[in-house]
Formats: structure tokens, C-alpha cells, sequence
């Protein structure tokens, strides 16, 4: 991961939450309040205007700009925990380019950035079923010397998995805990959002 890569990432993520916009919100409409595609939306097309005019030195500053950017944009629960784990993930990478076994220590900050600040564990329904796979995933790529981009794609794959698995799912956190067993079969918004955040990273390292 470079400074060009992880840019690319910023703006393939934004561009899939654009695609994606509607089918988020129509998820959370079914569990939730109907606005995460809304969010996720807003808090990107603000991390674009704000890295158009940056002049990152590392990756660090990049992630950091996105996270800062995210927290004030994004009224929602989501808005603070991916904000959180963006921040959390470019406190690590303060350099111009991060190996794979130093972007998955990155992406598990990020991921304990999102438990501690949403006290939600595997298994509540949440971004985390999609997020905890996908740092497991490309964890065990990089270390046994996989390369960035199919170590991304393992994640990638292992999110939408664990997306998938939240439909089964009775959810414990968030608003769409208020439904208890009225939750179960359908899929986590926010989850769906995570694996997007990995389709984008898997996609822009391999047209690298
Ligand atoms: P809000 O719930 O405030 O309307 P969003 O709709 O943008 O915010 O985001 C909802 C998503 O946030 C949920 O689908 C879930 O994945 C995630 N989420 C909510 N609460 C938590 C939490 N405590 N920990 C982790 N993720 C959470
Ligand atoms: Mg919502």
C-alpha cells in the first residue's frame, strides 16, 4: 500500500457506495431508519472533496483525512466507527508505503477501533461479521507471503461471506437490535457496506 493506492481506495470505495446508495438504504429501511446508503454517501463524496486538496506525505495521512472527514460529516452510527477505523488504521501506516504484514496490523486496529468504540462483538449483526473476517483473512495471506492484492482478495471474498452470514443473524447493537427476533433474515446494512469498503480495496490493488 502506497499513497497513490490508498487514494485509489478512497475513491473506489466512494464510487461503489454511489452504485450501491439505494440498496444500503433499502437494507436499513427493513431493520433501521432507512438512511445508511444516505451516510455512507455523504460521508464520501465529503472524504473526496477533502482529499482533492490534500498533500498526503503517507498513507497514514490519507486514511487520516478520510476517517476525520467521515466522524464530521456522518451523523450515524456508522459515521464515528468507520471514521474510528480509518483513523486507527493510518495511525499505523505513518510511512509512504506499508507491506502486506503491515497493513493487516493497520486493518486490525481498525477493526478494534470499531469494537471498543460500538461495544459489539461477532455474531451481533453488525459491520464486524463482515470486518473481523476480512482482517482474519488477510492476515493469514500476508503471513505466508501472499502479495497485497491477493491477500485484498481474501478479504474481500471473506467479508461478503461473512455479510451473507448476518441474514441468519439476531442482531444485538445498533438500532436494528430494537426489532430482536424481527431482525433475523435480513442482511446487516452495515455489513453490506464493509464488504463493499474490501471489494474496493481487492479491486483497486489488482488493477495496480
Ligand atoms: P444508524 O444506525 O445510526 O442509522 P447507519 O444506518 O448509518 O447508522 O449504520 C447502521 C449500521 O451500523 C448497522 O447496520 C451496523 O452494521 C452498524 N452498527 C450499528 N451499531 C453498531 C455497533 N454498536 N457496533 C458496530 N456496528 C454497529
Ligand atoms: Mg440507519
Amino acid at each position: 500500500m502506497d499513497i497513490d493506492l490508498a487514494r485509489a481506495w478512497a475513491q473506489a470505495m466512494a464510487a461503489a457506495v454511489e452504485v450501491h446508495k439505494d440498496h444500503l438504504t433499502q437494507l436499513d429501511s427493513a431493520i433501521g431508519d432507512a438512511d445508511h446508503g444516505v451516510n455512507m454517501h455523504r460521508g464520501f463524496s465529503a472524504v473526496l472533496s477533502a482529499l482533492a486538496g490534500l498533500r498526503p506525505d503517507t498513507v497514514g495521512d490519507v486514511l487520516d483525512t478520510t476517517g476525520l472527514t467521515f466522524v464530521s460529516s456522518v451523523g450515524g452510527a456508522s459515521g464515528p466507527l468507520y471514521g474510528g477505523a480509518f483513523r486507527a488504521m493510518g495511525a499505523v501506516l505513518d510511512t509512504a508505503l506499508a507491506d502486506p504484514g503491515r497493513f493487516a496490523v493497520a486493518l486490525a486496529a481498525g477493526l478494534a477501533s470499531i469494537r471498543k468504540l460500538g461495544a459489539a462483538t461477532p455474531g451481533d449483526k453488525t459491520m464486524i461479521d463482515a470486518f473481523a473476517p476480512a482482517v482474519t483473512a488477510f492476515g493469514q495471506q500476508a503471513d505466508g507471503g501472499g502479495d497485497f492484492a491477493t491477500a485484498a482478495l481474501a478479504a474481500a471474498d471473506a467479508a461478503e461471506e461473512g455479510m451473507r452470514a448476518t441474514v441468519l443473524m439476531r442482531a444485538r447493537k445498533g438500532r436494528a437490535s430494537y426489532l430482536g427476533a424481527r431482525s433475523v433474515g435480513h442482511q446487516d446494512p452495515g455489513a453490506t457496506s464493509t464488504a463493499l469498503v474490501f471489494r474496493a480495496l481487492a479491486d483497486t490493488a489488482v488493477a495496480r
